[in-house]
């Protein structure tokens, strides 16, 4: 399958779009059919929604799926679940699991969160004190999670927990795909500075879950958990949804509206500010796009932490001089501080809100620092951070 050529995707995805109407479709409909037509991840084998092609081709299918103005294509319907969710089942899931878990996560009938960071871990996730206890075939969980995007709407989660304090901290861990419904899962709020509570905090309460929702060996968790965290960057740093799209854009309406307002010295600035961050955009997802291309396996390296580190600061600055362009109506937040739980991923709606949620970007999925640290150890071979808990077990860390 991977000798098919890009006019031939080009056709299956119009033929897809022919034979299921989406604009008559609902969204489990068209997005089951794009699975079975192997058009969801087009990364992924046949079967198992995709057709063994280079993750690049994806793009392909979302250029058709745009310009027919498709209203599901958009990773946000699902963005964990297809963004890491998936890839950590088809690499370390069973067959069964495979057959349970891709379909739904990609329709979005389920819909994944990530459950990884602790109130003491986020950047050393590694080290986190959840525990895990075997009893028979299943296992009991008792911890704290936080920050955890979209819990209160997910059915699964992939949930990383300690099963043995006793050796050094990355191998001890085992990694679940918890139900979410589950008794002693209890889901709280954690209202952000946009006024929505997008994350939450989860306490688990002598949560059982059966052994047979274990990815990969016990006490190998970490190894999944990279997958995930791999997946997180190149899905966070990855898309702009095309050339002068995603946050660029914003700021290029900005600049439409504000232009003509502004004095002409004031003018000749923000018009070569523009300029460098539309080019820098335009660099992002060129880079982007070529990470693509040679990750010709279609997993994810830890290249993509390029895009994240690059991606994350561009968006804070491209926010910060949109909210320039506004003047003083960029001190308005219309929208307010409903203090909402939005079962979408964030409120998006203007200017301010976008500024204030990008402040988030240099925190999500692994901090600046983190990305820099992993691309000057894993990337350019550079002598690694300082550990003084290396080959010491997680019991005798002091805490
Ligand atoms: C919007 C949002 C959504 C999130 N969603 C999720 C989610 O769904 N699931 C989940 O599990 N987590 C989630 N997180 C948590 C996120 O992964 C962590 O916040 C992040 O990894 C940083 O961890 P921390 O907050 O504990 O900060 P810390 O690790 O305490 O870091 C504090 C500061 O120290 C710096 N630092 C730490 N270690 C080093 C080092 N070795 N070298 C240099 N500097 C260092 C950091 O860069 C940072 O500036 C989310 C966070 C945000 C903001």
């Amino acid at each position: 399958m991977s000798d098919i050529t890009d006019t031939e995707l080009r056709q299956r995805t119009q033929d897809l779009i022919d034979a299921v109407d989406p604009h008559a479709a609902d969204q489990f409909t068209f997005r089951g059919a794009q699975y079975d037509a192997g058009l969801a991840m087009v990364h992924f084998p046949e079967g198992k929604g995709g057709l063994g092609l280079s993750r690049s081709k994806q793009g392909i299918i979302d250029e058709v799926l745009r310009d027919a103005k498709v209203p599901y294509h958009d990773l946000m319907i699902n963005p964990i679940g297809i963004g890491m969710g998936a890839p950590v089942v088809l690499n370390h899931g069973t067959e069964e699991m495979h057959e349970k878990h891709l379909r739904k996560i990609f329709t979005g009938e389920d819909i994944w969160c990530q459950m990884f960071s602790e109130p003491t871990h986020g950047s050393d996730v590694a080290g986190i004190p959840s525990r895990g206890v075997r009893d028979g075939d299943e296992w009991i969980v008792n911890g704290q999670k936080v920050w955890t995007t979209l819990a209160h709407v997910s059915n699964y989660g992939m949930l990383l927990t300690r099963t043995n304090p006793d050796v050094p901290k990355h191998n001890g861990l085992s990694y679940f795909i918890l139900d979410m419904k589950a008794p002693g899962v209890e889901v709280r709020p954690l209202y952000q500075i946009t006024g929505e509570a997008e994350f939450n905090e989860v306490f688990l309460t002598d949560v059982r879950i059966p052994d047979d929702q274990r990815l990969s060996d016990e006490g190998d968790g970490w190894r999944v958990a990279i997958t995930t965290l791999m997946n997180e960057r190149v899905a966070l740093g990855g898309g702009s949804g095309g050339k002068g799209g995603g946050p660029i854009r914003s700021l290029m309406n900005t600049w439409m509206k504000k232009k003509d307002d502004l004095d002409p010295a004031t003018h000749q600035i923000m018009r070569d500010e523009v300029a460098r961050l539309w080019s820098e955009a335009e660099i992002l997802r060129l880079t982007n796009q070529r990470a693509k291309v040679m990750a010709k396996t279609g997993q994810a390296g830890p290249g993509g932490s390029v895009g994240k580190l690059m991606s994350a600061e561009l968006n804070q600055r491209i926010f910060e001089l949109a909210l320039d362009l506004e003047g003083p109506d960029g001190m308005l937040h219309t929208s307010g501080y409903p203090m909402t739980r939005s079962d979408e991923a964030h409120n998006l709606g203007e200017i301010s809100g976008q500024f204030l949620r990008s402040r988030a970007n240099t925190i999500e999925g692994g901090t600046s620092a983190i990305m820099r640290n992993i691309l000057g150890e894993r990337v350019l071979g550079l002598p690694g951070d300082v550990r003084v808990d290396k080959g010491v077990n997680w019991s005798d860390i002091p805490k």
